[in-house]
């Protein structure tokens, strides 16, 4: 008896830890189709090395703690402090590696669809005066950067939007973030994003990423 209790157990804890498991996003097209501009090895290697080591490496520090993975990644970032401190440092790269990469597939398209919309192109001209400075300004958070991070288009609290960039996986909703926001649009500046094809030109690379821009989704985040 006392055996078929523990292999209920067992099995309950399994299956409710696989199912709530974090798993690797589809993608809305194939490697190769942002061609020319994103290279087909470096979309293959950033989703299935990169992105499947974050998304591992995630589940495994929720593991310790599992009543975590009922929590909503955003909230555990807005409420960083709380979550235990072994497995904080694991979550803040890992958990933000998971997070921003579902969301930067997310914000990329074949340049065939390419195209901004009136809504996007009204707000960016109303906070940045035009669409080339709005691009000159994250270009340059995207250069300036240093070593690994992101650069971010960020709505703030009061509704400005605003561009700034984060070391490694960090993000503008972390609890800790020196300039706190809702991402609206995000460029990897990690050198996996870009360095097979554009090697050490990471500006050529942040240049070559406005021909495969969802405007689609950042008008959906904009809102
Ligand atoms: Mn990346």
């Amino acid at each position: 008896m006392k055996k078929l209790q523990l292999l209920l157990l067992v099995a309950f804890t399994v299956g409710f830890t696989a199912q709530a498991q974090y798993k690797l996003p589809q993608l809305n097209y194939s490697y190769a189709d942002l061609e020319p501009y994103i290279d087909s090895t470096t979309m293959y290697i950033h989703y299935n090395n990169h992105h499947a080591a974050y998304t591992n490496n995630l589940n495994a520090a929720l593991s310790k703690y599992p009543e975590l993975f009922k929590k909503d990644l955003v909230e555990i970032f807005r409420h960083f402090e709380e979550i235990p401190a072994d497995i904080q440092t694991a979550v803040r790269n890992n958990g933000g590696g998971y997070y921003y990469h579902v969301l930067f597939w997310e914000l990329l398209t074949p340049s065939s669809k390419s195209k901004m919309t009136p809504v996007v192109e009204k707000a960016l001209i109303a906070n940045f005066g035009s669409i080339d400075s709005f691009k000159t300004e994250f270009e340059k958070a995207a250069a300036t950067r240093f070593g690994s991070g992101w650069a971010w288009l960020i709505k703030d609290a009061g509704g400005k939007l605003k561009i700034v960039s984060t070391p490694n996986q960090d993000n503008p909703l972390m609890s800790f973030a020196e300039a706190k926001g809702k991402p609206v649009l995000a460029i990897d500046v990690w050198e996996h994003a870009y360095y097979l094809k554009y090697q050490s030109k990471r500006v050529d690379y942040t240049k070559a990423f406005w021909h495969v821009v969802n405007w689609q989704k950042v008008e959906e985040l904009l809102k």
